[in-house]
């Protein structure tokens, strides 16, 4: 078996039981131990965690890991592993060759583990490849973390989403589909629920493409199977049918308001707020956009990151999601520019790190995750740099 390394951004090899000095621990239900602690594990799982005294050395034939603090691996809660971050139109013309889309795949799985990512949320493709690398790694056909997957999104036929699903004229058509979408297999039902926001046009989003009506049919479809539903809503009224809809999660929620964000906490609907897509255009300059074009970006990025602030004060639920595989959001990596979006929005590091471990773990509807306590598997832990919480406020290096 393995566990993941984010310190040496490695995999490593481990025996199914053993023992190793850590610098230290963190979870949500163990609190911060800042002090060597000698872990046992048994069968693969942790069979007991001892904090070292001063003078007290482990005993022989452990791992020294001692450069190392543990944590519950990362969580990233919001991808699409069937896009490549380099060219979307390109990389959708390579649909039409599995066997180099899968390859794609493999690549960016075993990265996530490298990166010391345990699971991923998958927000779809209509050729079912995300359905595909789940069912993979899940039989350990493929190495890789694991994969919530959503298989096909729920969209409107002509409107925005032809790529994540084969798109519905209407909600009849949907409910006379509905049991065989159900039976392809999901996770999450992920509804497109309005278009992208234009860089050329501040406020300026795709259409809303459900009624308050249709869109909780929907919903309660899926809630019906004890399935939770994530929406891709951005703008006053899409992100407003969402929420009176009773999702679960609102993806991007570009233009989020007040109001939106204290009925969300009322509700306990989580935000995933995918600062990357459009964070990273700036961070990382492209000669792709005009100079009209960088400005609104800069102008949606600052009310973005404004508007995350004020969830974070409000306590609502928020989510670390990417969407990584659009334009310039790499696989794995673009978890720590997410993670730096977020304190940079004002979130303290130890917070972030919460929210991408405990908060994505009750996103992803597997509270399993983002655990770390006596029987949690090794494979879902991570070995992360020592001073990984020392740093307060600092970004994390990538
Ligand atoms: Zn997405």
């Amino acid at each position: 078996m393995y566990i993941s390394c984010s310190a040496e951004q490695k995999i490593i090899e481990i025996p199914d039981e053993g023992e190793a000095i850590v610098a230290g621990y963190w979870s949500h239900e163990l609190g911060l131990c800042s002090q060597s602690v000698l872990l046992k594990w048994k069968n693969g799982k942790i069979s007991s965690l001892h904090p070292l005294g001063h003078l007290e050395s482990g005993p022989n034939k452990t791992q020294c890991w001692d450069d190392y603090f543990l944590l519950p691996g990362w969580i990233d809660a919001h991808v699409h592993l069937a896009l490549d971050s380099l060219d979307f139109y390109q990389c959708l013309e390579n649909w039409t060759q599995p066997s180099l889309i899968e390859e794609n795949m493999q690549r960016f799985l075993q990265r996530y583990l490298e990166r010391g990512i345990v699971a991923i949320r998958d927000g779809g493709d209509l050729s079912g490849f995300s359905w595909k690398a789940k069912v993979m790694v899940t039989e350990g056909v493929w190495l890789g973390p694991r994969v919530i997957s959503v298989h096909e999104a729920v969209n409107r036929a002509g409107m925005y989403g032809r790529f994540l699903g084969r798109g519905f004229k209407d909600i009849l058509e949907w409910q006379g589909n509905e049991r065989d979408f159900f039976d392809q297999g999901l996770d999450q039902l992920k509804v497109v629920v309005t278009g992208l926001i234009r860089f050329d046009e501040f406020q300026k989003v795709g259409s809303t493409q459900w009624t308050v009506k249709d869109l909780t049919k929907l919903v309660e479809s899926a809630h019906g199977r004890g399935i939770p539903v994530m929406a891709h809503a951005s703008g006053e009224e899409g992100i407003s049918v969402a929420i009176a809809a009773r999702v679960d999660s609102i993806e991007h929620g570009y233009y989020m308001t007040t109001g939106q964000l204290e009925r969300m906490r009322e509700k306990g609907i989580a935000w995933v707020p995918t600062v990357a897509p459009i964070g990273n255009l700036l961070k990382y300059p492209t000669d792709r956009y005009s100079s009209h074009e960088i400005e609104t970006l800069k102008r949606i990025l600052e009310g973005h990151l404004a508007k995350i602030q004020e969830a974070y004060k409000m306590n609502v639920r928020i989510g670390v999601g990417t969407d990584a595989g659009a334009y310039q959001v790499p696989h794995a990596e673009s978890l720590y520019d997410e993670m730096n979006w977020m304190i940079q929005a004002g979130i303290p590091r130890l917070e972030v790190c919460r929210m991408a471990i405990h908060e994505n773990a009750q996103i992803l509807g597997s509270p399993e995750l983002g655990r770390l306590d006596v029987g949690t598997p090794m494979s879902l832990l991570q070995l992360a740099e020592r001073n990984v919480f020392a740093k307060e406020n600092k970004s994390f290096v990538i």
